[in-house]
């Protein structure tokens, strides 16, 4: 299960309700902050969610309202709170970017408070853990190297208690080892197998976050069969043309991707000031009639359907 906090969610500038883009992924004791746009560190306290372990930031490019709140946030560090590290993973534009910010005007030849990494990414798998993966892939916007990100369970065979009960195991330890593969021998002498106790293999829950994008014909194949989507509409179908000359997305094209890929839950953000939400929601659901627009501290469980 995937677990995604939206922290800010206006397109460009911040509105009354809406900050600039930041959410937090997360998976067990993993947190993942995508995007700081500015303003992102009140949006954190504000939460409740807390700096502890946000040690890790994906970009998805490197425009001024995903990426300003960085300076801010790492001002924070160099005062108050403690943070072990931070890695800031991005394409090289956004990287070139935050270095100006960061070492040009943040810190200006003092050292940083914690050991900091601009690791520039390329597509493919960037971070790897026991049950998981975090996969870039490029995306489609204004300027080179924008990347969405794909956040993957590994395939698991589940343990079926019914099994394990008919065959008399005892809750505890003997049961680990076989979901981990390993055969266990009982105190009567029986051998049990993996096999024994594990149901076929399925395959791990999957978000997709994508920030902003002008085209979606090639985000079909990452978005397929996704449990959770999460993607910009910046714009409405009436101004559909100027979504096309910024390169970005209408309520409508979002909800179709959804559609098309067979995306479980559709989440917009990127909300733009011009439009009432209601009729950004209006328009995706005439498409996706689940599509949900996410609001600044909305919560949800991603979790395999
Ligand atoms: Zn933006
Ligand atoms: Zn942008």
């Amino acid at each position: 299960m995937f677990e995604i906090l939206f922290l800010g969610t206006s397109a460009s500038a911040p509105s009354a309700r809406r900050g600039l883009s930041a959410h937090i992924v997360k998976h067990d004791e993993y947190r993942f902050l995508v995007d700081c746009g500015e303003g992102t560190q009140r949006q954190i306290l504000q939460s409740g969610a807390g700096f502890k372990r946000l040690t890790r930031v994906l970009l998805t490019h490197g425009h001024l309202d995903h990426i300003l709140g960085l300076g801010g946030l790492l001002s924070t560090f160099m005062r108050w709170e403690a943070i072990e590290e931070l890695e800031i993973f991005g394409g090289r534009s956004a990287l070139d970017r935050v270095h100006d910010l960061l070492y040009g005007v943040v810190l200006r030849g003092i050292q940083a408070p914690m050991p900091l990494h601009l690791r520039e990414i390329k597509p493919g798998l960037i971070f790897d853990a026991q049950d998981f993966s975090v996969t870039a892939f490029p995306v489609t916007h204004r300027g080179p190297d924008c990347f969405g990100y794909l956040f993957e369970g590994k395939p698991h065979r589940p343990f079926l208690v019914d099994k394990a009960e008919k065959l008399g195991l005892p809750p505890g330890p003997e049961r680990r080892d076989l979901v981990e593969g390993r055969s266990v021998s009982l105190a009567d002498g029986r051998q049990i197998e993996p096999d024994d106790v594990l149901g076929p293999s399925q395959r791990g829950v999957k978000l997709v976050v994508v920030g902003d994008v002008g085209r979606t014909d090639d985000l079909l194949e990452v978005c397929q069969d996704a449990d959770g989507l999460v993607i910009e509409s910046t714009y409405l179908d009436a101004e559909a043309d100027m979504a096309r000359q910024f390169s970005h997305l209408t309520a409508r094209q979002a909800a179709e991707l959804a559609v098309k890929a067979n995306v479980k839950q559709l989440m917009l953000t990127h909300i733009s000031r011009r439009y009432r939400e209601r009729d950004v929601l209006a328009e995706a659901q005439s498409v996706f009639p689940e599509a949900k627009v996410a609001r600044d501290f909305d919560h949800y469980l991603i979790k395999r359907t």
